[in-house]
């Protein structure tokens, strides 16, 4: 067997395999190289998903006759000047992008060295390339790319719909149109209305120009309804706004994550993301985030993969470490407060009912089965709560307050004395607690704020040392089946980190022990939920993992129920609370646990503004 040097075209295409693999790859390199160039301006378009066509317009520094020339040689680059892999502060680097393309498809080059005489441009066809011609061009570099892959018709076969392939070209627009909120694009697709993102020419404040860049393509629902990172070190800082746990995503789509400005998507990260918001989401939900990660260009290798898309930094833990601490920063100053975009919802359920007077003369929004464990919702009170004393008095009848009263209130002392929950006025159906600021009405769902307290309360004993037992004076027996029997028994080790002591005892289970704050809790039904969450999980999720999902099941037992009638002062106790409480905008299981109307709302509702 002979061997040969395989032909440069045939190198080409080959890696063009792991670079171009679909019109979005060559899109990201060709954007990319433009913003390396230094454009102010890229303008986008795309026919068929970009297979067909794909065009890329910008203004920066552009090439002469000599940089044209070579440009589409493997491996010739301009951006390592002094061959340092550990200092690499552009996208490109490895000259790879433009001699992939060329291999695959037929692509014309058109560019104006800044400050020079003339255009020329270039034509490639199946990696065969002619000698550049002159050309007419005001500034910058066009791109042209047509028939993406007709040299390699298998990788054709792997494209998916030309939407889908639109949607992902979208997608890595999107994504590096954030991390360049100074620079303007614009993106069309076939013959649609082009989308502009627009940078205002003389801002100099990155911050505000990031703002203004991420409501533009995040929208604006996403920063209000996020908190704020903002965590710097010596050696690293992460920066940006992720979503409060209630405005949760089906999909991971909504997170955008850059590493010095690079758009990526990497594990290590998405790994931290999981581990910040943790049991705020509802499972198989997902953060909307918009977060950037910087770090000295020496301790994170970006060149892992063809693609970029994965980096690795050099101390995994620290970064980590930093994220997640950052995030649950932002999330614990951000998240008593629950997402605005429910006042809508609720508003609008307000404003059904009048259509129909005769009906519905009650304001008809359905109460949600009650935060947390559903089967609950107006089952018999429980006597175990940690509010005061229980007190059977019927709710208090909303106050009346006198002009002096409302006088005093001005002038802000009113909010800063009950705090920014407000004050408690009344409780309805027992369920919920109707609640009012200076500029607004609240309505509170106690079960789940209450549920989400005890949580949280269960969480920082845990981190003391371990959750606080309170030993039953005649221990309990349960009898439960075979199945929900034998994983209480196997957990029992971890269960006792949990605050229950359960052994086995003929047939049943005998319990000896059980969280001191969970009072006087139905003993049968704990065992019985945690036995469900135990059988629910994954066998091999981590020991921590496990405790922490048992603790969120026996909150419910230790919160105040739907169906238990509160007075005003435990109400506002439990306001209180709530302020005190990182986390209880959401129950455990990632439902609000409150609502708030704005005066201005409610003002409309009545027409009276
Ligand atoms: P890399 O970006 O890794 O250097 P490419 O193959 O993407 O490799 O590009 C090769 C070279 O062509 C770049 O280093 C740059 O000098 C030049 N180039 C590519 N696109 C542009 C552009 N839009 N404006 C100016 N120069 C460009
Ligand atoms: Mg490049």
């Amino acid at each position: 067997m002979a061997l040969r040097r395989l032909p440069e075209t045939l190198v080409n295409r080959i890696a063009a395999g792991e670079v171009i693999e679909r019109p979005a790859a060559a899109l990201k390199e060709l954007v990319e190289n433009s913003l390396d160039a230094g454009a102010r301006h890229i303008d986008v378009s795309l026919r068929e998903g970009g297979q067909s066509f794909l065009r890329i317009a910008d203004d920066g520094c552009g090439m002469s006759h000599d940089d044209l020339s070579i440009a589409i040689e493997r491996h010739v680059t301009s951006k390592l000047p002094d061959d340092d892999l550990l200092n690499i502060h552009s996208f490109g680097f490895r000259g790879e992008a433009l001699p992939s393309i060329g291999a695959v498809s037929r692509m014309s080059i058109t560019s104006r060295e800044k400050g020079g005489e003339d255009a020329w441009q270039l034509h490639v066809e199946g990696g065969s390339v002619a000698k550049p011609r002159p050309a007419s061009l005001s500034e910058g570099t066009v791109i042209e790319v047509r028939d993406l892959f007709y040299a390699t018709p298998a990788r054709l076969k792997f494209l998916k719909t030309p939407r889908a392939e639109a949607l992902a070209a979208r997608d890595i627009l999107d994504r590096l149109a954030l991390a360049y909120p100074l620079v303007s694009f614009s993106y069309q697709e076939d013959d649609k209305k082009p989308v502009r993102y627009q940078a205002q020419e003389d801002l100099l404040d990155e911050d505000v120009a990031l703002e203004a860049r991420i409501r533009a393509v995040m929208g604006h629902s996403f920063i209000e309804n996020a908190g704020k990172v903002e965590a710097v070190r010596e050696d690293m800082a992460v920066r940006g706004y992720v979503s409060l746990p209630t405005a949760h995503r089906a999909t991971t789509r909504d997170q955008f994550l850059f590493v010095n400005g690079r758009p990526v998507k990497d594990k290590l990260i998405f790994g931290a993301l999981r581990g910040a918001y943790g049991d705020y989401l509802p499972r198989g939900r997902h953060p909307a985030v918009a977060l950037f990660i910087d770090v000295s260009p020496a301790l994170v290798d970006v060149n892992v993969h063809p693609t970029k898309a994965e980096v690795r930094f050099r101390d995994a833990g620290h970064v980590r470490g930093l994220i997640v601490a950052s995030i649950r920063d932002a999330l614990s100053g951000a998240s008593q407060f629950t997402t605005n975009s429910l006042a809508p919802m609720a508003l609008e359920s307000f404003r059904a009912s009048p259509q129909n007077p005769l009906q519905d003369s009650v304001p008809r929004y359905q109460p949600r089965v009650s935060g947390g464990c559903g089967r609950n919702y107006n089952s018999k009170p429980s006597s175990a709560y940690v509010l005061s004393e229980p007190d059977l008095m019927p709710a208090a009848p909303p106050q009346v307050r006198t002009e002096k009263e409302e006088q005093e209130e001005e002038g802000g002392s009113f909010v800063s004395a009950t705090g920014r929950l407000g004050a408690a006025v009344a409780q309805v159906h027992e369920t919920f607690i109707i609640s009012q600021t200076q500029e607004s009405l609240l309505i509170i769902d106690q079960h789940a704020a209450h549920e989400r307290i005890v949580y949280e309360k269960m969480k920082a004993e845990l981190a003391e040392g371990g959750i606080k037992r309170q030993i039953l004076l005649i221990p309990e027996v349960v009898d439960l089946d075979e199945k929900m029997r034998s994983v209480l028994i196997e957990a029992s080790e971890s269960l006792e980190d949990s605050g229950l002591v359960v052994e086995e005892f003929g047939g049943s289970l005998l319990v000896r022990e059980v969280p001191a704050i969970l009072g006087q809790a139905d003993v049968k039904a704990i065992l019985q939920d945690v036995a469900e969450e135990l059988l629910d999980k994954e066998e091999s999720s981590a020991v921590e993992a496990r405790i922490l999902s048992v603790c969120a099941r026996m909150a419910c037992h230790g919160s105040v129920r739907s169906g238990r009638k509160l007075n005003v002062d435990e109400m506002n106790s439990l306001l209180r609370q709530m302020e005190e409480t990182s986390g209880s905008g959401q129950c455990n299981h990632g439902r609000p646990t409150y609502v708030e109307m704005s005066l201005a709302d409610l003002q409309k509702l009545f027409d009276r503004r």
